[in-house]
């Protein structure tokens, strides 16, 4: 997907590492300090390295259900506004609605309002560097109202955080920054922030080694219609271009039990649609030891519960297995829209991308999900000017793009991240030819979207209505099972429901149409 379409459709508190070795286990989470956390700090200060990151993994990982905010902390938002300002993916939309849902419990109320906020956050990305260099010049921008405001409280957390470099550059240079934490220690937050708030040290908190799971944070999810559900943590895959092995720990599944009660809970609140989330999905259960469950057993006792559609993101090709192609074929709630990042067509690129598969794999594993589901509809990520790919290579992406019928695609081109294998290649791919491979792939793409929305021309669809349409608000939008953006013209009191809307214009990453009445579809 490029950017017109994306358009489209829509801190380090110096801490001592501690002495005290008593056994943190007894204690609940909201008694524990510091000191407890002291095990995860050891390689706190050291950039991320890949081979200490594949040694990881023999700890047990430990599910905590007493998350609890200390009394003294519970009413230190009253009267005040919070302000969280998201980048990068929906993992870290997700970690925004908890940290929305722990400020709510301390009293603060949201405010989408800069100037009014008493505490912004800034929810970071590192995937690619112009993500990071948005940050950097957010953080610049604030400066001037944390000079007129000294009370703001300006944090920075998310993947961004979670790099030596890039908490020494803040630390160094934007000491007006007064908090900044990592991915594992959002549950932390009701304590860094009395510390920012009473402490006059600049307060870092960054555990690079992976936390345990903590499972009853709040959460104040963003609308009622849709809901992201966590189902694991981090990524083991350890490709050579990417950083979050490094950013999110190692992969660790919720217990089956709890992801049921959450989603039971969601159609009991009346939720329309939900979408199991981790960087890698059909690793779930991988990890754990005493039962054998895997995405496929939780997809199978996702579909049986009564919430109308259910997504999951992301799949990765090599742990797309049989089982869970013969779960998704039972269809019911499960859709038939599946985002399956490639990331090249060469096998050579992917070989030296560490993706371990190769085309003929993935070409295999798409005729598999085409037998078995005949509707499938197709989406991916592609990366264009891996190090030294050549024309021939990238030729194999649009063959293999073509071949597949990709409906859409997140196209990027490589940003080298540091402390990551690729980042050490030498790259003999110029920038102009990099840009140059990235709008032929895009004009493929649009070309593959156009063509499938063509299908759609005087079709009846299902839309999950989601609100007004940002341009126009006589006119409502949402998206049919397939993921398909869909413009129509009707009543406000189906925001939130499916209807049917019968399509009178297919654009190249659009749809328009018209409610059709129940009445007329029963006559049809
Ligand atoms: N876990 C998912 C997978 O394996 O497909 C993807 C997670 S990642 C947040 C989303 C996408 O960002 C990847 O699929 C990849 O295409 C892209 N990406 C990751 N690292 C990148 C890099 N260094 N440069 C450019 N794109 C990158
Ligand atoms: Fe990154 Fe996805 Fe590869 Fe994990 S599987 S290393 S998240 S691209």
């Amino acid at each position: 997907m490029n950017e017109q379409q994306r358009k489209e459709q829509a801190q380090i508190k110096q801490v001592d590492v501690a002495t005290d070795q008593k056994s943190d286990k007894e204690k609940p989470l909201h008694e524990k300090t510091t000191a407890d956390f002291a095990k995860y700090f050891e390689t706190t200060y050291k950039p991320p390295n890949i081979n200490k990151a594949r040694k990881r993994g023999r700890e047990k990982v430990e599910v905590h259900y007493d998350f609890d905010i200390p009394e003294d902390m519970r009413h230190i938002g009253s009267g005040k506004k919070f302000l969280i300002r998201t980048y990068g993916c929906q993992m870290n939309e997700h970690d925004t609605e908890v940290m929305a849902g722990i400020l709510t419990e301390m009293g603060y109320e949201a405010t989408s309002v800069t100037e009014e906020a008493d505490l912004i956050l800034l929810n970071t990305c590192a995937i690619r560097e112009n993500a990071e260099n948005k940050v950097f010049g957010e953080i610049g921008h604030l400066k001037p109202l944390k000079t007129e405001k000294p009370d703001l409280i300006l944090g920075v957390c998310g993947c961004m955080s979670q790099q030596e470099t890039v908490v020494n550059r803040i630390m160094k240079k934007h000491q007006h920054i007064d908090l900044i934490f990592g991915t594992h220690n959002i549950h932390r937050l009701p304590h860094l922030l009395k510390e920012a708030m009473f402490g006059k040290a600049q307060v870092v908190e960054v555990w690079s080694k992976e936390g345990d799971i903590i499972e009853n944070l709040p959460k104040v999810r963003h609308g009622k219609i849709k809901a992201w559900v966590n189902i694991m943590y981090g990524c083991d895959k350890f490709c050579t271009y990417c950083i979050v092995p490094m950013t999110r720990g190692k992969e660790r599944s919720r217990r089956p039990e709890d992801i049921i009660q959450e989603v039971r809970q969601l159609a009991a609140e009346g939720y329309q649609e939900i979408t199991l989330l981790g960087q890698n999905v059909n690793a779930y259960g991988k990890d754990f030891d005493d039962i054998d469950y895997r995405f496929g057993d939780l997809m199978d006792d996702v579909r049986k519960i009564d919430i109308p559609r259910v997504r999951f993101t992301t799949s990765h090709p090599r742990d797309f297995d049989d089982h869970l192609i013969e779960v998704l074929a039972k269809g019911g709630n499960l859709l038939d829209h599946i985002h399956l990042p490639v990331q090249s067509g060469s096998s050579e690129v992917l070989r030296k991308m560490n993706r371990k598969y190769t085309r003929e794999d993935f070409l295999e594993l798409v005729r598999k999900i085409k037998a078995a589901i005949p509707n499938v509809t197709l989406t991916t990520d592609i990366i264009v000017g891996f190090p030294n790919e050549t024309e021939e290579q990238f030729q194999e992406t649009l063959s293999l793009v073509e071949e597949v019928g990709f409906e859409s695609a997140y196209t990027f081109i490589y940003s080298p991240r540091e402390g990551t294998p690729a980042a050490r290649k030498k790259d003999d791919v110029t920038e102009e030819e990099k840009k140059d491979r990235l709008y032929r792939l895009n004009h493929l793409v649009n070309q593959q979207s156009r063509e499938a929305m063509k299908k759609y021309q005087g079709q009846i669809v299902n839309v999950l209505v989601e609100g007004e349409s940002k341009k126009d608000p006589d006119i409502l939008a949402g998206y049919t099972e397939k993921s398909k953006l869909v413009n129509f013209k009707g009543p406000k009191e189906v925001i939130g429901q499916i209807v049917p809307v019968k399509i009178t214009e297919a654009k190249t990453w659009s749809l328009d149409g018209v409610m059709v009445e129940e009445k007329s579809l029963e006559v049809n």
